[in-house]
C-alpha cells in the first residue's frame, strides 16, 4: 500500500502565506501521479473482478454519517479512500459483462479531459474563454453526426432529462410568444390549455420534464404505439384532433430516437408534417439514439431528421463520455435565447457583437466545462468514422445475442431493435407467476457479480433486458450472460448464498 502524506508533511510543504487548500506543487505531482498510476490499473483491471460486490452495510452507513472531523486530512488520504471505499462498490457500468439500462463504462480519453478540464476550470455559463467557445464546437459536431442542419446550436447538459426539460421549456415559450400570450392573463388562459404528446413507450424523463415546467398530468398524452413500439402517427393525430375540437392547445410532440425498453425509432416524417400543420414544436429524444443518422444501417429510419425543432442527444449513452453529458440541439438556436436569456446587473451585458453567453441557452449559471472537454475528446479520439463503427459494434453484438437467444428452446425473445438491446423470458421450471419469476431471475443473476441486467414491462410482461453499451464487452459476455440466466432460471431464482470476490462460472 502506497504510504500516503501523513498532515505533517503536507503542511510542512504547504505554500507560504497561502491557506490550504493551497498545496506546494511537489506534492500535488506525485499525487497526481499515484492516481493516475492508479487510474489506469484500476481500469484494466476491472474485466478481472465481480461486477458488483455486496457492499457491507457498516461502510454505507459510514458514508452517509456525513461527519466532517476538524483536524485537516492529507491529500494522499483521497486516493485512499477510493481505493477502499468508493471504487470496489460501483454501479456495475464499467464492467463487459453489465447489460443493465444503457449505462456506458467510460472512455479512457475522456477520464483524461475530465481532470484537465477540472484543472483549468472555466466557468462556461459567462465572459469568455476557450472551453466555451469549444462547447459551442462540440455541439456542432454533434448537430453534424446527428444529420441536423448547419446553424444548429444547442447547450451541454448533464443528461437526456435535463435536456428534454429544457426542449419543453423551449417549446412552451415560443408556442406561447407566437400567440402573444408569453404573460399576464393571455398566458394564465393559454397555459392552462395546454396538451403535450409523445408515445406511450416515451421516457419517464419526459412526463418529469412536463410537471416541471407546469403540466399537469392530465395534460400529457401517452399516444399508442404499433406492433414493434413505435409511436402511431394516426393515433396521434386523433389525439391532437380531439383536443383541437375540445378548444386545448396542442404546443408540442416528443417522439423517441432508440426507446429505452426496445431500442424502437418512432417515424419523423409523418408527425413533423402534423406538427407543421398545426403549429406544434418537433422535440425528438434521442438520449439514446440521437446519432443514428451517422449510421447506413439505420440513416433510412432517420430521414426528415433536419426538420426537428430540437433533439436531445447523450453522449455520456452511446459514445461512453463520463457521466454526465447530455445536450440539448436546436437548429434554430434563437428559441433558446427567447426561453433562457435573463439579464441581471451583477452579469455586465454582453458586448454588442459577442456571442450570447452560454447561461443564456440554459437553466445553469456557472457551468462546468468538463462535458465539452470530456466530449470534444472523445469525439476526436474516435473521429467520424469511429463512431459510426462503434455503434455498429453495438448493433452487431446485439444481433448475435438476439441469435443466440432464438437459437435456445429455453429462451423466447420478445422485442429489441433496431437500437442494440434485446428483451426476452426463460422457461420457468416451475409454475408460479411468470412476472416475479423473471424479477427474480435478474436478480439472481445480478447477485452472482458474473454478469448484471434488468427487467423491462414490455406489452405489460415483466421480461429481461439486456442492452449493448460497452465498448469492452465481446462474444464471450453474450455467452456467459445466457449461461447465467439459464442457470438462474434453473434454480428459480432462488437467491444465491453470498458471493464474496468474483463467483466461480458454472460451467
Ligand atoms: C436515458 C434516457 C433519458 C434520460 O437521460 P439521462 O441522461 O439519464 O438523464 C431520456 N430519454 C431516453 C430515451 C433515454 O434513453
Amino acid at each position: 500500500m502506497r504510504e500516503p502524506y501523513s498532515t505533517r508533511f503536507t503542511e510542512t510543504f504547504l505554500p507560504k502565506d497561502q491557506p490550504p487548500p493551497a498545496v506546494h506543487p511537489k506534492v500535488l505531482r506525485d499525487e497526481l501521479v499515484a492516481a493516475a498510476e492508479w487510474v489506469s490499473g484500476y481500469l484494466g483491471e476491472l474485466p478481472a473482478g465481480p461486477v458488483v460486490r455486496p457492499m457491507p452495510p457498516g461502510q454505507r452507513a459510514r458514508l452517509r454519517a456525513g461527519k466532517l472531523g476538524s483536524r485537516a486530512g492529507n491529500l494522499g488520504g483521497v486516493l485512499d479512500f477510493v481505493r477502499e471505499e468508493i471504487a470496489p462498490f460501483p454501479t456495475g457500468n464499467g464492467h463487459p459483462a453489465f447489460f443493465a439500462w444503457v449505462n456506458s463504462p467510460p472512455a479512457p480519453v475522456g477520464v483524461i479531459a475530465e481532470l484537465l478540464a477540472s484543472a483549468v476550470n472555466a466557468t462556461c455559463g459567462m465572459g469568455e474563454n476557450a472551453l466555451m467557445d469549444l462547447e459551442r464546437g462540440t455541439v456542432r459536431m454533434l448537430a453534424d453526426l446527428a444529420g441536423l442542419p448547419d446553424g444548429t446550436g444547442g447547450v451541454l447538459t448533464s443528461g437526456g432529462s435535463m435536456a428534454n426539460l429544457l426542449a419543453l421549456a423551449t417549446a412552451r415559450t415560443w408556442f406561447l410568444t407566437r400567440r402573444g400570450s408569453s404573460d399576464g392573463p393571455a398566458y394564465d388562459r393559454d397555459h392552462a390549455r395546454l396538451t403535450l404528446y409523445c408515445s406511450a413507450q416515451a421516457h419517464m424523463s419526459v412526463a418529469r420534464a412536463a410537471a416541471c415546467i407546469g403540466l399537469p398530468a392530465h395534460r400529457l398524452r401517452p399516444v399508442a404505439t404499433d406492433a414493434h413500439d413505435r409511436l402511431d402517427p394516426a393515433a396521434l393525430r386523433a389525439a391532437v384532433t380531439a383536443d383541437l375540437d375540445a378548444g386545448l392547445l396542442p404546443f408540442c410532440t416528443v417522439s423517441t430516437l432508440g426507446t429505452t425498453a426496445t431500442g424502437a425509432v418512432d417515424p419523423l416524417g409523418p408527425v413533423t408534417r402534423l406538427c407543421r400543420s398545426i403549429g406544434m414544436w418537433h422535440h425528438a429524444d434521442g438520449a439514446w439514439g440521437g446519432l443514428g443518422a451517422a449510421v447506413p444501417a439505420l440513416a433510412h429510419l432517420y430521414q426528415g431528421v433536419d426538420e426537428l425543432d430540437s433533439m436531445t442527444v447523450d453522449p455520456h449513452k452511446t459514445l461512453s463520455v463520463p457521466v454526465g453529458c447530455g445536450a440539448l440541439l436546436v437548429p434554430d438556436p434563437e428559441h433558446l435565447h427567447t426561453a433562457f436569456a435573463h439579464r441581471a446587473s451583477y452579469l455586465a451585458a454582453d458586448e454588442p457583437d459577442a456571442l450570447p453567453w452560454l447561461s443564456h441557452t440554459t437553466i445553469e449559471l456557472t457551468r462546468p466545462g468538463t462535458r465539452a472537454l470530456a466530449l470534444w475528446a472523445t469525439l476526436q479520439h474516435l473521429g467520424r468514422d469511429g463512431v459510426t463503427d462503434l455503434i455498429e459494434h453495438y448493433l452487431r453484438l446485439a444481433e448475435q445475442l438476439r441469435t443466440r437467444i432464438t437459437s435456445e428452446p429455453r429462451l423466447e425473445l420478445l422485442a429489441g431493435g433496431p437500437w442494440p438491446v434485446a428483451c426476452f423470458r426463460v422457461t420457468d421450471p416451475g409454475s408460479g407467476d411468470p412476472d416475479a419469476f423473471h424479477t427474480r431471475v435478474a436478480r439472481r443473476v445480478q447477485d452472482s457479480g458474473r454478469a448484471y441486467l434488468a427487467t423491462v414491462a414490455v406489452r405489460g410482461r415483466t421480461v429481461l433486458r439486456a442492452c449493448l453499451c460497452n465498448y469492452r464487452t465481446t462474444e464471450d459476455d453474450l455467452d456467459l450472460l445466457i449461461r447465467e440466466v439459464l442457470h438462474a432460471a434453473d434454480t428459480g431464482g432462488r437467491p444465491a448464498t453470498t458471493a464474496t470476490g468474483r463467483p466461480p462460472d458454472p460451467r
